[in-house]
């Protein structure tokens, strides 16, 4: 390069680039080398098919490294918070979600048409979702704990309890969390009319997407009851599915629906929004708690909507 040019800003900016682009092809010359690693000869042999392949061998490579990274962050957020061990990674999400039907039982007269009321998500890999119902404990402490460990969960929200701190739950969805319904006043909904059910329940939808932008597709009923009038009204105003629970968590036990007491792959798990005035722990308890079950039987938990 002339003396002349060097000297000039032009120069020094152009130097910088060769320079970048020399760092950058280094670079992506020493990933395919490491991606395709005893894949066969030099790459000056290979044909288009064989430059696929080293394609999709350099993705692989890429999302096992993008797995181990996201896992070592999560071993030392569980160090952080106390978790007795690291919580699985979940497994990608489906490309299909799996078609989900009433369980048996749960219908009500003309389930074909309302919005299926399930408590497992028909799958066959070691994943549980995680729900967190109410809304009347805002610990900040938990949206951090969350974010760090990297476990999805799923809001599902009551007016009454939320409405003196919007803001906590507009910071959880800003975080990932998907914020669902769970009526205006957690009212027992057989004993209310249609008329009332529906204003519980699609009051509570005009509300949380007038706040948070977004219609839940998802609603569960108070107390997990309901009746054919409950599906009706929940349908008329978009809810998509009803998801109850399969187990439910405290800070110092686990309930069971089941007869074995146990866990199954897609299994759905509730607890609540509370605090140590409320039951024996913090939201952080509670979390280690429910983390140590899920993770002892070799669960991971996945994220309730990439399956609903
Ligand atoms: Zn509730």
């Amino acid at each position: 390069m002339p003396a002349k040019l060097t000297r000039s800003r032009r120069g020094r900016a152009q130097r910088r680039a060769v320079a970048a682009a020399l760092l950058v092809a280094l670079l992506g010359s020493a990933c395919a080398a490491e991606s395709t690693d005893g894949a066969g000869g030099p790459k000056a042999d290979r044909g288009p098919e064989a430059r696929k392949e080293a394609g999709a061998a350099g993705a692989l490579a890429a999302r096992a490294a993008r797995i181990k990274r996201d896992q070592t962050a999560r071993a030392a957020a569980a160090k952080k918070w106390g978790l007795a061990r690291t919580p699985l990674a979940a497994p990608p999400p489906p490309a299909v979600k799996p078609k989900i039907t009433t369980r048996k039982g749960f219908e009500v007269e003309g389930q074909e048409s309302m919005p299926p009321v399930f408590t497992t998500v028909p799958v066959k890999e070691k994943v549980v979702f995680l729900t967190i119902d109410d809304g009347a404990e805002k610990d900040p402490d938990l949206l951090r704990m969350m974010s760090d460990l990297r476990i999805p969960y799923s809001a599902f929200l009551s007016d009454y309890v939320i409405n003196d701190n919007y803001a906590y739950f507009q910071r959880m969805q800003d975080r990932g969390v998907s914020l669902h319904n769970h009526t205006l006043n957690h009212r027992y909904l057989p004993g209310l009319s249609y008329a009332a059910q529906k204003r519980e329940i699609c009051d509570q939808q005009d509300k949380l997407e007038k706040r948070y932008g977004k219609r839940p597709p998802l609603f569960r009923p108070p107390y997990g009851n309901y009746n054919r009038d409950t599906l009706r009204a929940a349908r008329s105003c978009g809810v998509k599915a009803v998801p109850l629970w399969a187990a439910e968590a405290f800070p110092d036990h686990m309930e069971w629906r089941e007869w074995d007491r146990d866990l199954h792959p897609g299994d759905i798990i509730l607890t609540h929004f509370r605090g140590s005035d409320e039951w024996k722990g913090s939201m952080p308890d509670l979390i280690r708690k429910v983390m140590k079950t899920v993770t002892d039987k070799g669960y991971a938990v996945a994220k309730l909507e990439d399956y609903v």
